[in-house]
This record gives C-alpha cells, structure tokens and sequence, in this order.
C-alpha cells in the first residue's frame, strides 16, 4: 500500500471504506514479504492482533465515536512490557520470560483502540548501535541488506521503513530511536525525560531511558506522541506538565525561527554526504524564514566519554535483578547459590551486556568512584548548563543524527570504540534531558541521511512544527525501499 497518513487511514476506516482487519491483511503481507529477509521481528501477534481489530471494527460499524489512531497497526519494542506476551530484550536471560503486566505506554495504545502486531528486534537491552547484539540474530536494514539498520531500537526503525507497520515504539538512551531512524529513512522522537512513562520499560540506564515513536512522516509521528505522552503515578520521574496539543504544530511556520548549528558537529568525524544534506536543509529552512548560525558546544566533545561512564553505571545496578532467581534464565547444574548467580548471569548475557555491567561495576568500585562516577555526573551538569547557554540563544538546534549513513554489518562489531562513535550527535542529548528527533533529509547511494533537530526541554511543540515544514518542503520520507 502507497505511504497514508494516520488522519487518512482514520477518515477511511471511518467510512468503512478500509476496516481494521483490511489493514492488517495488508501489513500481515508485507510483513510476510520482509521478515525472512529483515528479521526485525522476534514475535508476531496474529491472533492477538485480529481478535482486536474485530472488536475496533464492530465500534466503527456501529458509528461509535472512535480515537485518531483507532485499529492502526504498531510494532513494540521487545523491551515494553506487554501483559501475557514475552518480552526477551533480545537476551537469552529472558528468553522464556512472560510479563504479568503492561507497561503504561502500552495500556495508552490500548486506549486508543491501537493494533500491536509485532514484538521488534533490538540490542540485547538496548546497548547498541547496530542491533547485531541480538542474542537471536541481528536485523538487516531494508535499504542494502548487507548493512545495519542502526540501534538498538533497529528491529522498530526496520518494520516501519519496510512498511510492515505504520507505526512503532522504540527506547532512546542514547540515540537508540533516533539513529535507527537516519539509518532506515523514518521519523524518530525522543521525548524530553519524564514525558512518557517508563513504567513497563526494561530499564538500561533509569536517568537516560526514554520511549519514542518511529513513523513515516513528522504528523503520523506527532499524532502517536500525542497518546504516550502524560503524568504516571507509576513512574516516579515523569512529569506533571502539562502536554499541550501536538497537533497545533502540524503548520508549516518557521518565519523567525532561530537555529543554532554546533560546529563540533561539522568536523572531520561527519562524513561529506551528510554535511551536505543537512547545508541543503538549513538552506531550505532558511528560505521559509528561519535563520541559523554556527555555535560552539563543548557537549558534543564531552558526552560519549560521560555517558560511558553512566550509562554503563546505572546499568550495571539495574541488571543485577536478573539473578536466575526472580527473573529468566537459571543454571542447574551449580552446587552453591553463589555458583548459580554467576553461571545464569554468565550463560544469560551477551558480550557486550557483560562488557557494560564489568565496566559499570568498575567505575562505581570504592576507590575509583569519585575518580570516574563522581566526575562524571559532574561533567553531565555542565553539559546541561551547555544546553541551556544554548538554549538562550536559539530555539532549535540542528546536527545530523549520526556521523554517516548505515555501516555494513560486522563493519564496528569487533570495535566497540567505533560503535560508540555512532551516538556521538545524539548522546549528549539524553544527558541533559532534551527532546530531539531525527527526519529524513536525503540519500547517498541509495542510503537514507537523517537531521536532527533538538527543542528545549518540553518545547516539543517547535520542533515538530520544523520538522513538520521541514517535511511539507521535501519528499525524501516518502521514498520506500524495494524488496
Ligand atoms: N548506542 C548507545 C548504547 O549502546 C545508545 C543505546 C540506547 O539509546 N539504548 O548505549
């Protein structure tokens, strides 16, 4: 089916002209088309998926009154709670583990009368950037099947790019919604911290983890934000203000909009062909009125370092829960307690979970605590202050979402250092709280660039009216990778 909006679907359900299960005929085909050769999904909800839509079809027959995003489809990341259905976080620890329980976001879905039809591939917790830390395989990007489609939410940015759903949900830690995004050719939203509840999210790292929506276009995207986003007293850390109605920003306005673009960011580590798609957008942007001017951040020197020290921190004491005892995977052949912790952990997690948890526990170790840990958290609140300097100036900032277009499978897998690398735009980002999205802004042989765009905090609104323009202006999100 040819890309249609959200708004479009929903007038067409609504006149009966298309029903729900119509709708899943018709992702159901492609999924059928790309899964053998993509493996985004690690479980697909067919059942599930068509008992719903009976029901949201039965609702619409009858003329009931019925939400925007009623009987879409959506694919979830395998780290979102959903009640009865497994959620592995593509790791072996969890393979056989069922959750008793939905996570807020998805009890939101629900609410909308929303269709979840896949449970999407991803790093193994979310630590990386190319979903080959898969422990059940990793997912090739429907562009160039022999190249990543990005992480850790890949399997999410994949599905939607292939047109196997709409819509789907990704977590962001530190890039994983939006640098999938660039790499497959989709919108991606990270939301402020504390917008969208984590409550129901395999935790990495508590104080960076935020779910986000992967769509086509920057309105499908605000509309899905729109239904995640609000207070939980589930989530301690989620926020009280107030959500404003995302749909006001669908305008195309960007008269006297200021833009700052971080010079850090158009060095040697970016590659030419994105610098120059993103002088293309700036240009573009400029000419409906926006201004824009080169500014120094220091953020994006200090971030990977910082966040390689936090992230892996925090990590460290959210993973150690998985024990053999309360949660997945046990030994059973060990003789002692102790032996059993160490052979379920050791058999449980993948390399690079072990390599985050080892190096977590080393720099929160007495005696290297204030050396590291300590330095760290004092390095993220001057990287905050940085934005906030930033922030007094411009109403947006602009960067591109990743150093270069997708890499070639196996290409960074021996180098972790080089991985890392691929979040250097948007790691800081998380540190200091910020909501930002990545937008499709071109192709290099035949390969999807992404822009990002980052608001200040809560300030969603701006920078998806941008985007919006942005996307009124250019048709590089309509393009669509052949089978
Ligand atoms: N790629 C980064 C990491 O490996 C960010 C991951 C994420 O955002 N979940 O930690």
């Amino acid at each position: 089916m040819a890309y249609t909006s959200i708004p479009e679907l929903h007038e067409r359900l609504k006149n009966r002209t298309l029903t729900a299960k119509n709708l899943l005929d018709i992702h159901f085909s492609e999924v059928d088309q790309w899964e053998p050769k993509l493996h985004a999904s690690l479980e697909i909800l067919k059942t599930q998926a068509y008992e719903k839509a009976d029901l949201v079809d039965a609702e619409f027959d009858k003329g009931a009154p019925m939400p925007l995003l009623a009987g879409i489809p959506i694919a979830i990341k395998d780290n979102i709670c959903m009640s009865g259905i497994k959620t592995t976080c593509a790791s072996k620890i969890l393979e056989n583990f069922i959750s008793p329980y939905n996570a807020t976001v998805i009890e939101k879905l629900n609410a909308q009368h929303m269709i979840p039809m896949l449970k999407t591939n991803m790093d193994e917790f979310a630590m990386g950037s190319s979903t080959e830390n898969s422990a059940f395989g990793a997912t090739r990007n429907p562009w160039d099947l022999s190249r990543a489609p990005g992480g850790s939410s890949g399997g999410s940015a994949a599905v939607v790019a292939a047109g196997e759903v709409p819509l789907s949900l990704g977590s962001d830690t530190g890039g994983s919604i939006r640098q999938p995004a660039s790499f497959c050719g989709v919108v991606g939203i990270k939301p402020t911290y504390g917008r969208v509840s984590r409550y129901g999210l395999v935790a990495f790292a508590s104080s960076l983890d935020q779910i986000g929506p992967f769509s086509r276009s920057v309105e499908d995207g605000a509309h899905l934000l729109q239904a995640l986003c609000g207070h939980d007293v589930h989530d301690a850390t989620s926020s009280q203000n107030p959500v404003p109605d995302f749909s006001k920003s669908l305008t195309p306005d960007v008269k006297g909009l200021k833009i700052g673009v971080p010079k850090e960011l158009f060095g040697s580590a970016i590659a030419d062909d994105v610098k120059q798609a993103l002088v293309k957008a700036l240009d573009l942007l400029t000419a409906q009125g926006a201004r824009w001017e080169e500014v120094s951040m220091g953020s994006f020197e200090a971030g990977l370092s910082t966040y390689y020290i936090l992230a892996p921190a925090e990590a460290s004491a959210n993973l150690s829960r998985f024990d053999g005892v309360r949660y997945g995977h046990r030994n059973t052949s060990a003789t002692s307690l102790k032996e059993m912790f160490k052979k379920s952990r050791g058999e449980g997690f993948g390399p690079e979970v072990i390599r985050r948890i080892i190096l977590g526990t080393f720099v929160l170790s007495s005696g290297y605590y204030d050396a590291y840990y300590l330095k760290a958290q004092k390095a993220r609140t001057l990287i905050q202050e940085d934005f906030k300097k930033a922030f007094s100036h411009y109403d947006l900032l602009l960067t591109p979402t990743a150093p270069t277009t997708a890499f070639k499978l196996g290409e960074n897998a021996d180098n972790p250092l080089a991985m890392y690398l691929a979040d250097i735009a948007t790691i800081p980002v998380n540190l200091a709280g910020l909501p930002a999205m990545s937008i499709p802004c071109g192709f290099s042989n035949g390969l999807p660039i992404g822009l990002q765009l980052i608001g200040k905090a809560f300030d969603e609104a701006t920078m998806l009216r941008a985007g919006y323009t942005y996307q009124t202006l250019t048709d590089h999100h309509l393009k669509r990778p052949l089978l």
